[in-house]
């Protein structure tokens, strides 16, 4: 006997290769969305016989339902574009079927199961440019609007959604999820993003490295952001310049906004340490409101301790082989303390009263020094 599956089980989160995923969009309301972009195409088309054209492989149930729900002549065929590597877009478009209908005289209306960066759907338009097809448009089941700069217009979408990883209907992660009636979304309520915290020296850094290997987090230094940006000549790299000379903070805004970009880059990210940021106040409470937006938080705030002298001797030792001026110069260095006691130190409070700070001594070997952050850490 035949039992249709009921949604028993939508509550629950799903596990695919190694992260889990959490219900999202119900299978009523992703054909409830279908049902009306069929309704809208069918108004605009229903004189000719337009060619549908899906996209390969994330399409195939979107394809289905949507031909379903398009009561009209139409024709339909298939691309394959692949573009997907693990959970972020990596940029390389491959086609690996071209279209071989005839499409003289033909309004062709591309299905897409999710449109984000804009990347694969440049390549579609690139596919279909050289034929004679009559028309050209484009249907999106998934649109990320927030990510989307490709330069074509979406001409139908079914969802607009937020810039979340998604699987299931068609939609996968490294293959898995696609047989998955409803939308699931990954979970970030299992991620860990921290907060290292300490004055210059005191070897954010040098753990940040060890414990993004071990915690397979994200390292975001604001720091190497900046002199990636200086060093790259780019209008923020001159701007932060003529700041990080003089061992002062950049202003909270550009800081800020880089931070979210860098965040933004990373949806697949298990977690993130920001090493060397949030500075002020202001910086922490955007990052609180920033992450809230996602879904994220700060698990813990970690202050590395160390007394100044042990750190300005570190730092002009650093700076010898380092080139940086901040570091090449005690004047600059007690600056940048200065700094850190005016409108850093002040974060030990803010993240005391959420119940996430933790102070950890950073004199010590190195290994020593990661095991304490470790066992912070891992008491979570
Ligand atoms: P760091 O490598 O973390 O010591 O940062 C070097 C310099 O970059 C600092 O002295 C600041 O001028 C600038 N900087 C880094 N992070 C921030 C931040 N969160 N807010 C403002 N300025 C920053």
């Amino acid at each position: 006997m035949l039992s249709l599956p009921t949604d028993h089980n939508w509550n629950t989160l799903i596990k695919l290769h190694d992260k889990t995923f959490k219900p999202y969009l119900k299978e009523e309301q992703i054909l409830a969305a279908i049902d009306k972009m069929a309704q809208e195409i069918a108004k605009d088309y229903k004189d000719e016989v337009p060619l549908f054209v899906g996209v390969l492989n994330g399409a195939f149930m979107f394809v289905s339902d949507f031909l379903k729900a398009y009561q009209h002549p139409c024709e339909v065929s298939f691309v394959r574009l692949s573009s997907y590597q693990g959970l972020t877009s990596t940029g390389i478009v491959e086609t690996l079927l071209d279209v071989s209908e005839e499409l003289e005289g033909k309004s062709v209306i591309i299905l897409e199961d999710v449109v984000d960066t804009g990347r694969t759907l440049k390549q579609l338009v690139h596919l279909f440019s050289n034929t004679n097809a009559k028309e050209f448009k484009i249907g999106a089941l998934f649109y990320k609007s927030e990510i989307y700069n490709g330069e074509y217009a979406i001409d139908y979408v079914g969802l607009e959604i937020p810039d979340d990883f998604i699987v299931g209907y068609g939609l996968d992660y490294n293959e898995q999820g696609r047989n998955l009636r409803e939308v699931y979304q990954l979970n970030k309520a299992d991620m860990i993003n921290l907060v290292l915290f300490g004055k210059p020296g005191a070897g954010k850094g040098t753990q940040a490295g060890f414990l993004k290997e071990k915690y397979d987090l994200k390292h975001i230094s604001t720091g190497d952001v900046f002199r990636y940006n200086i060093k790259n000549g780019t209008d923020l790299g001159k701007l932060a310049k003529s700041y990080i000379d003089k061992g002062d903070l950049v202003p909270d805004e550009v800081t800020i906004d880089m931070l979210k970009a860098e965040v933004e880059k990373n949806p697949d990210a298990a977690g993130f340490i920001f090493d060397g940021f949030p500075r002020t106040e202001a910086q922490a409470e955007a990052l609180d409101n920033f992450l809230e937006s996602k879904d994220m938080k700060v698990n813990a705030t970690i202050a590395l301790e160390a007394e100044d002298d042990i750190l300005v001797a570190r730092l002009l030792e650093r700076g010898k082989s380092s080139g940086r001026s901040d570091d090449q110069d005690e004047s600059k260095i007690r600056n940048r303390f200065d700094e850190y006691n005016e409108k850093t130190a002040p974060l030990k409070a803010y993240y005391d009263k959420q119940g996430k700070f933790h102070s950890v001594n950073g004199i010590g070997e190195i290994d020593e020094i990661t095991k304490r952050l470790s066992e912070v850490i891992d008491s979570l």
